[in-house]
């Protein structure tokens, strides 16, 4: 579960042609993080996979099962962003129920869900606290957390850590990796940092201008660069 494969995959908005054709394989449980220039299309991409977006042309399989129509809620996936998106009305507990407790799911076993998230997470203190009143690093743990009660085959997360300070950056990035050596789930990280994608990723596919540069894992990416782009990106001396 959590195998996302896209074949030529085209987004045009209008008369602009955003990415062109993306083919990429992304194996159930594999950490791949996306990286490029700002404007590259790394989130058009992202919000493709998660269905917020149509591909224009080209096909998107997840788990061997064409979902270009699939809605975005259907597809077994789960969002996190960068700007959080917690409804600030409602307290942590009920962020996190959202979306649960209109599905048939039976409530202990939302109750179930929430107990564990919180644990891995460590935000039980402020389950019946409001967004407003956590830090931004408690809050990005909230984002998480309601992606994690979903059960997710694979979790999408768009530039997650880039409104915490470089400090809590560092440690939430040590307990993302940690919460995919338990999850085993696949995710697909969108960044513009160079460290988080050489720590985290499994993979790393560079983004320029709508188009794949290279993919490749970390040390494959800084050895052997496929251009001066690469190499400037990874921060590879090549
Ligand atoms: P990144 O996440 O890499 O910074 P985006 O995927 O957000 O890049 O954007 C890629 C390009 O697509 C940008 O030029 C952006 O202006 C354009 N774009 C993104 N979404 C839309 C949209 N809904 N309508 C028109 N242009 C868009
Ligand atoms: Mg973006």
């Amino acid at each position: 579960m959590g195998h996302i494969k896209l074949t030529n995959v085209a987004k045009s908005f209008g008369s602009v042609d955003v990415l062109h054709d993306i083919s990429l394989e992304i194996a159930d449980s594999e950490f791949v993080v996306f990286v490029g220039p700002s404007g590259c299309g790394k989130s058009t991409l992202l919000r493709m996979i998660a269905g917020l977006d149509r591909p224009s042309r080209g096909e998107l399989t997840i788990d061997g099962k064409l979902v270009n129509n699939v809605p975005a809620a259907d597809r077994g996936l789960a969002m996190v962003f960068q700007s959080y998106a917690l409804y600030p009305h409602m307290s942590v507990r009920q962020n996190l129920a959202f979306g649960l407790e209109n599905t048939k799911m039976p409530k202990a076993e939302i109750v179930e869900r929430i107990a564990e998230a919180a644990r891995m997470l460590e935000i039980e203190p402020y389950l019946e606290r409001r967004p407003g009143q956590l830090s931004g690093g408690q809050r990005q743990r909230v984002a998480i957390g309601r992606a994690i009660v979903r059960r997710p085959v694979a979790f999408l997360l768009d530039e997650p850590l880039s409104n915490l300070d470089a400090e809590l950056r560092g440690s939430t990035r040590a307990e993302l990796a940690a919460l995919h050596a338990r999850l085993s789930a696949t995710m697909i990280y969108v960044t513009h940092d160079q460290v988080e994608a050489m720590t985290l990723a499994d993979r790393i596919v560079v983004l320029r201008a709508g188009r794949v540069e290279q993919v490749g894992t970390p040390l494959e990416l800084y050895n052997s660069p496929a251009n001066r782009f690469v190499a400037g990106f990874i921060g590879s001396p090549h």
